[in-house]
């Protein structure tokens, strides 16, 4: 069976529209990729930096990209430093930032890696994009679709279709 995952993007530096666009398109070369709308978004936990622009992309494999959750994260880090990410201010203003929310059904946590990605129930701008895409998908730790977290989020910082 092919391995798929569902990934957030992010970028706040830039052009951030064309940021996204280049890491989507860096994403199609390991599957096919299919892409939520862009929305722009309040930052939250530090509040004083640009607003970011966000999207949900969930990509079926081709190949051994994508077979392990770690071998994806290397393929992501590889993207955000290509991209020119360097790491100063955690969580504060970068060209991109790539998470990865799901993996299948799997579920990983090791001091370099968390699937599904902790944070996800929380966060307005993760839920509403793969709302769009993935609305039926399972979250495995929470036996939660992720409409069902959605409608669950209480309502939060701005996500507004761009
Ligand atoms: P950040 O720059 O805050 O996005 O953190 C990136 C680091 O978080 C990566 O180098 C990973 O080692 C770690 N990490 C842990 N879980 C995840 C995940 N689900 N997706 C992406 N990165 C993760």
């Amino acid at each position: 069976m092919a391995h798929s995952a569902c990934l957030s993007l992010g970028s706040n530096l830039g052009d951030r529209e064309a940021n996204l666009r280049s890491a989507l398109h860096s994403l199609s070369r390991l599957g096919k990729v299919m892409v939520s709308s862009f929305y722009e978004t309040e930052p939250v936990e530090i509040e004083n930096q640009p607003w970011f622009l966000n999207c949900a992309a969930c990509v079926e494999f081709y190949g051994e990209a994508g077979s392990t959750p770690e071998k994806l994260l290397v393929e992501i880090l590889e993207i955000e430093r290509r991209m020119g990410r360097r790491r100063m201010q955690n969580k504060g203003p970068r060209p991109i930032d790539i998470d990865i929310l799901l993996f299948g059904q799997e579920m990983v946590d090791t001091p370099v890696l968390t699937v599904p990605h902790p944070a996800m129930g929380q966060r307005g701008f993760v839920l509403v994009p793969l709302a769009e895409i993935a609305p039926d998908t399972m979250h495995p730790g929470l036996n939660k679709t992720v409409r069902e977290m959605l409608q669950e989020l209480p309502l939060g910082p701005v996500v507004r279709r761009f």
